[in-house]
């Protein structure tokens, strides 16, 4: 059964609808994209998927669960989600570790220090803990930002445009590596890119967008592939 579902998502701001009759399912462990030019709504869809953007009318489910209806949107603290920006928005004054281990505030120190450690392997940066942000480029900065979306183990992690501000070598060799990592953590991920070369480089399916709308949806393969 899917771990994400919407169905008929209608996302409006004042008179203007957003995202319209939107409806998708992405299955646990895949990574699915939606991709599309700018000012087509998939910021919107991310920005509701992640609970920061109430719904005219449809519902997002995750694991059956209802994440978000019209009326209601599930607190914060249960919907357990991590996410990843464009401007990796690390906190400036915090070490790599202090960054990384932000949302673990209730494991002991040194839980928290394993973790870390853990974290910064998974990411090929270790010993960079004790170094602040802007001592980083800006790809090892955004391979600390996907570390920290990971650290509290969320059942779903949500990517808009991670790699925007990157060049296009680091774009690759990036999307590469976070590709590789959610398929090895077996990470369910939402990336949100303009990016056609990024899409088909990391997603399982991809919905493409123009308007607010999924006007199709499939494999890169079949994609590639169509006539
Ligand atoms: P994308 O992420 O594909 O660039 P967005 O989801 O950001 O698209 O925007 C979809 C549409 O909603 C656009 O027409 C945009 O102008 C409009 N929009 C986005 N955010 C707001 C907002 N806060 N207030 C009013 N309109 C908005
Ligand atoms: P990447 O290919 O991962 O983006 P770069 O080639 O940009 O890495 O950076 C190479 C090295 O330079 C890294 O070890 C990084 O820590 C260091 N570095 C990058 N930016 C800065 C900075 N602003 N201050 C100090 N060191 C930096």
């Amino acid at each position: 059964s899917p771990l994400l579902e919407l169905s008929n998502v209608h996302c409006c701001y004042g008179g203007t609808t957003a995202v319209y009759q939107l409806s998708l399912r992405v299955m646990p462990g895949q990574i699915a994209c939606l991709l599309g030019p700018s000012g087509c709504g998939k910021t919107t869809t991310l920005r509701a998927i992640a609970g920061f953007e109430p719904l005219c009318n449809g519902e997002i489910r995750v694991r059956g669960e209802p994440l978000s209806v019209p009326g209601y949107v599930m607190p914060p603290e249960k919907r357990r989600m991590g996410m990843v920006f464009q401007d990796y928005a690390l906190f400036p004054h915090l070490n790599i570790y202090d960054n990384i281990t932000f949302g673990l505030r209730k494991l002991s120190r040194r839980d928290r220090r394993r973790r870390a450690d853990e974290l910064l392997e998974l990411v090929d940066l270790q010993g960079y803990g004790e170094r602040f942000p802007h001592e980083l480029s800006g790809g090892q900065q955004q391979r600390v930002s996907l570390a920290r979306a990971v650290a509290p183990q969320p059942q779903l992690v949500l990517l808009d445009e991670p790699f925007s501000n990157l060049d296009v070598e680091l774009r690759e060799r990036l999307s590469r590596e976070f590709h590789d990592i959610f398929r090895d953590q077996q990470i369910t991920a939402i990336l949100v890119t303009h990016d056609q070369h990024e899409a088909f480089a990391m997603a399982d399916e991809i919905g493409l967008m123009r308007d607010g709308r999924i006007v199709q949806w499939d494999t890169p393969f079949n994609l590639y592939h169509e006539p």
